[in-house]
């Protein structure tokens, strides 16, 4: 029996390794020239899964690395060197991706078995045995885990006498704030040699040079404890916040050594809710921090899992323009998207506010197809796997569905204006909606709410900003409905 790790299970004690002395890891490259992946993402999977077979041969087992096109190739010069091996892997999350790789197996004369996936808290079977039906709430399922899991607790109510924290997280910081420090991983020979290879292998989209990701696990460990030393206490309050010229600001940047599995959620809860008992962040960061990791992570997987493969088939609004350049190119005026695409091409990422806000907002209400969309972030991002980004962009960010959310996250550039400093800098004027110099996401959020008015207006909490739409009168709307056009026309031709 051999256990089989993929490349995004890389924890050295999985579960799945238990009682296993023979390891067979394939590092198949065929796969990443279907898309242009940033080459940090690239060179970060492909480095982490060369030292995990190296820390993996260290702790006594054998295994078997084996660099192929495709997984196929691999398996044929497994098979041919153990002819009827039984194989053990844990459950991919991605759609489909076991019976694929069974099918995979079993053409070769092997067998594959499939077990859990401890890179998450709560199992398929749990997650079902609580939720049936369809519809997805966040909210429920985060307080319904924060239970189970025992997390942030005083018997039956939650630490600090609220579930969430949100208003507490809304706020900016002042002028003189600076950053807390940032971790560099500086690539060793190891990792240097794979991104060498990286970059004339593959054809990608952004910028190598710069990479500083943790790419073993030891590294991820020490990155966990800069975050909880550094930057988690100053999390909670600027976690919505942008500021010019800061790509980190204090967020964890931990997840894609969890997607990686370089860490496991329960250790990254633990050391934050251990930093709260200790007296050394406040409640509003920890819950905050616990809320991406317990909540959003585990939900969206299951969402996800629950509503594939409807998820990527389907848009509710029925869009179908091309992204607009500045998404590739980040050539554009617009202060708060060039910093956003910018941070995405330096370092293939962005906090959660640029990705939402930003990067998701504007295609929404410019009515970019969001299946692009999608794959955009898919290959953009370090952390990015198709069960994150799937019911990310295509629920929150773009409301192609609305299983997990009950209204689409549109704003207008008031909301860029009030959490960061990029308005002040910008050539657009913010508070101006029509004319030359007006903020592009002004006109193209009420043209948006204007044209998806059928879809819209009796959905979730849409009747306030219906109200508002109710209140222009119909030259404002013409005027409005032409500079969207404009806004639309040059972002097209790259002269926004
Ligand atoms: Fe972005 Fe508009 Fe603000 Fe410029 S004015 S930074 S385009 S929100």
């Amino acid at each position: 029996m051999t256990v089989w790790l993929l490349g995004d299970q890389l924890h050295p004690e999985h579960h799945v390794l238990d009682g296993a002395d023979r390891v067979l890891v394939i590092e198949a490259a065929a796969f990443a020239d279907r898309r242009p992946y940033h080459p940090q993402k690239l060179g970060l999977v492909f480095a982490a899964m060369r030292h995990a077979r190296d820390r993996l041969r260290e702790a006594g087992y054998a295994v078997d690395y084996r660099r192929a096109e495709t997984f196929g190739d691999a398996l044929d010069e497994h098979f041919t060197a153990r002819p009827g091996d039984d194989l053990r892997c844990m459950r991919p999350p991605s759609h489909g991706a076991a019976d694929r790789l069974r099918e995979l197996v079993a053409a070769r004369g092997g067998t594959l078995s499939v077990v859990h996936d401890d890179r998450f808290l709560c199992s398929p079977e749990a997650f079902d045995e609580w939720h049936e039906g369809e519809g997805f709430r966040h909210e429920d399922c985060y307080r319904w885990l924060r239970r189970r899991e025992d997390v942030l607790m005083d018997g039956s109510t939650p630490a600090g006498g609220e579930w969430n924290y949100d208003e507490s997280n809304r706020e900016t910081p002042p002028a003189d704030w600076s950053p807390p420090p940032v971790p560099r991983y500086e690539p060793d020979g190891l990792t240097r040699e794979t991104l060498d290879w990286v970059a004339e292998r593959f054809d990608t989209w952004g910028e190598l040079a710069g990479f500083a990701w943790p790419v073993t696990r030891a590294e991820a460990l020490d990155a966990l404890d800069h975050f909880v030393e550094h930057r988690l206490a100053e999390f909670g309050p600027y976690q919505d916040a942008m500021v010019g010229g800061e790509c980190a600001l204090a967020h964890s940047l931990l997840s894609s050594s969890l997607n990686l599995g370089l860490l496991g959620p329960r250790e990254v809860i633990d050391a934050a809710v251990a930093a709260y008992e200790r007296d050394e962040a406040p409640i509003e960061s920890v819950e905050g921090f616990v809320r991406q990791v317990l909540g959003w992570r585990e939900f969206l997987r299951h969402a996800y899992r629950r509503t594939m493969p409807d998820l990527t088939e389907r848009d509710l609004l029925d869009r179908s323009r091309d992204l607009p350049p500045l998404y590739y190119d980040a050539e554009t005026d617009m202060r708060c998207l060039s910093e956003a695409v910018g941070h995405v091409h330096d370092h293939g990422y962005a906090h959660h506010i640029e990705r939402l806000m930003l990067l998701a907002n504007f295609a929404l209400i410019y009515g970019a197809d969001p299946h692009e969309l999608n794959e955009w972030f898919h290959f953009g991002f370090v952390d990015a796997y198709h069960w994150v980004t799937a019911p990310n962009v295509l629920g929150m960010g773009t409301f192609a569905t609305d299983a997990f959310t009950s209204k689409p996250y549109a704003s207008s550039g008031n909301y860029v204006d009030r959490m960061s400093d990029h308005c002040a800098d910008c050539p657009y004027d913010v508070d101006s909606t029509t004319g030359a110099g007006a903020c592009p996401f002004n006109a193209l959020y009420w043209d948006f709410l204007d044209r998806n008015e059928t879809r819209l207006r009796g959905t979730g909490r849409m009747g306030l900003m219906y109200a508002h739409v109710d209140r222009k009168s119909a030259s404002e709307r013409a005027e409005i409905s032409e500079r969207a056009r404009t806004v639309r026309r040059l972002a097209r031709e790259g002269r926004l």
